[in-house]
């Protein structure tokens, strides 16, 4: 059995749900389970509906997400009223949210759900009609029982097993179409994973079934060594370990929800990237144990808009706790710390959550000098060869150098996998573009003999 994924591009229309048919249909023989998300925009539209509804703002006369998917029916030739019951809870409970003016957590997960339900159900009657039978399910009928983390719910401990008996239950002749990024939780309220969640709905789902194998199918040829829209030269990646991918994912490659190769590394089951677009290429596969990449880096990846926090204190000299009491306060302000280095009379670090780390900043004053500072960028290079390659750091920081960039900060942990660097925003482009080219382009000074550093 193999589940393979397919985003909300995959799905953005007719054109797009005729590749992933032809996709799946090819993938008969092993059994797939398909999750898919909301076509490209449902969500944001649903989500954008909610909020207009609770400032009273509400056209219910022309609800954009309805209108969307009205459209995509007759695209489809699907009955036209195949999700009118849909339309109507929704407009419903759009209709209560302009009342209320409120827009809970939980109201918000309930109508952002709506993409995923009406997708799956589209879907699967367009294969149906187009030779491939298959059903449509809401994840939440196959065992997936979250929490009540509105947002951000998880699956509750032991969901495996009812899970595995639903899908046993299912008959063999249909392909399954479920729904990403939503569930339920034990009182029936409806709940979401988090913003392009699919992703980990997915590998939840592969490692409840054990499945040979998660696909996730996009719009890249997997996962690339750069951002394509920044590096024209970014290439694809082969192979890459778990460790790597998550480094990536982490560092805001639009290609991975970071938490979604969680499960699938706990379980040990490969995750293999892939183009819809160009289904014959060999996208990525993400595995424990990579093949070896002789190449000394693996890709680059970056992190816009961070703030940084810098507090001096002749305190902090040979104190012990004193860095406990720092993230005590920032613990409290709800910031979550990427990149930090520390002297004996200083720590600097960056976070995203600027509002949070003002917050800090301001109780943290009573302890030292701080200052803070904006507009800051992460660019980390990710590599398993780093920890053993002398001299990969001095050029990556020559390279970054050469170009003119200012490197602010840097962090390198024992026997880490990342190279990571602080430097102005604004810089980001032409840093990412030496070092891609330094690194990964054939011409490069990486793959020419010579003296190196
Ligand atoms: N449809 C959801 C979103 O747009 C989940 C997903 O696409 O993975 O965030
Ligand atoms: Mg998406």
């Amino acid at each position: 059995m193999i589940v393979m994924k397919f985003g909300g591009s995959s799905v953005a229309n007719r054109g797009q749900i005729e590749k992933v048919l032809a996709i799946v249909r090819s993938a008969r023989e092993r059994a797939p389970v398909v999750v898919s998300s909301a076509h490209k925009g449902i969500t944001d539209a649903l989500v954008n509906a909610a909020k207009a509804a609770a400032s009273g703002e509400l056209d219910s006369e022309q609800i954009a997400p309805i209108e969307r998917q009205r459209e995509l029916l007759a695209e489809l030739e699907c009955p036209p009223d195949l999700l009118d019951p849909f339309f109507a809870e929704l407009g419903d409970l759009l209709r209560g949210i302009s009342l209320v003016k409120e827009l809970s957590p939980r109201s918000l997960d309930y109508v952002s759900s709506f993409g995923e339900r009406m997708s799956v159900r589209a879907i699967a009657d367009f294969m149906t009609r187009n030779g491939l039978p298959a059903r449509a399910h809401d994840v939440w009928e196959l065992g997936f029982v979250t929490n009540s983390k509105f947002g951000r719910a998880r699956p509750v401990e032991g969901w495996e097993l009812g899970c595995r008996e639903a899908f046993a239950r299912l008959p063999a002749d249909e392909v399954p179409i479920v729904t990403g990024f939503v569930g339920k939780n034990d009182a029936g309220e409806i709940t979401t994973v988090g913003r392009n969640g699919s992703d980990l709905t997915a590998s939840l789902l592969g490692g409840a079934l054990a499945a040979e194998e998660v696909q996730i199918w996009t719009d890249t040829d997997g996962v690339m060594t750069a951002d394509p829209s920044v590096v024209t030269g970014a290439r694809n990646i082969p192979h890459m370990r778990f460790d790597e991918a998550a480094e990536l994912a982490y560092f805001g490659s639009r290609v991975l929800h970071p938490s979604t190769l969680l499960p699938a590394m706990s379980s040990d089951i490969p995750v293999r990237v892939l183009n819809t677009n160009r289904p014959e290429h060999c996208g990525t596969v993400i595995e424990t144990i990579a093949a070896p990449n002789p190449s000394a880096t693996t890709s680059i990846a970056y992190k816009e808009g961070q703030s940084v926090l810098v507090l001096r204190t002749t305190r902090m000299f040979a104190q012990v706790g004193f860095l406990a009491r720092v993230f005590e306060v920032l613990g409290r302000h709800r910031v979550d710390v990427d990149m930090i280095s520390t002297s004996e009379v200083s720590i600097s670090l960056t976070s995203a959550n600027r509002p949070g780390l003002e917050a800090a900043a301001a109780e943290l004053r009573a302890d030292g000098e701080v200052e803070l500072h904006h507009g800051r960028a992460i660019l980390v290079v990710v590599g398993r060869h780093l920890p053993e390659r002398p001299g990969l750091g001095v050029r990556i920081l020559q390279g970054v150098a050469g170009a003119g960039v200012n490197v602010e900060m840097i962090s390198y942990g024992m026997d880490s996998i990342n190279f990571t660097m602080l430097i102005n925003d604004a810089d980001i482009g032409r840093a990412v573009a030496v070092l891609h080219e330094m690194l990964f382009e054939p011409s490069g000074p990486e793959t020419k003999p010579g003296p190196t550093a």
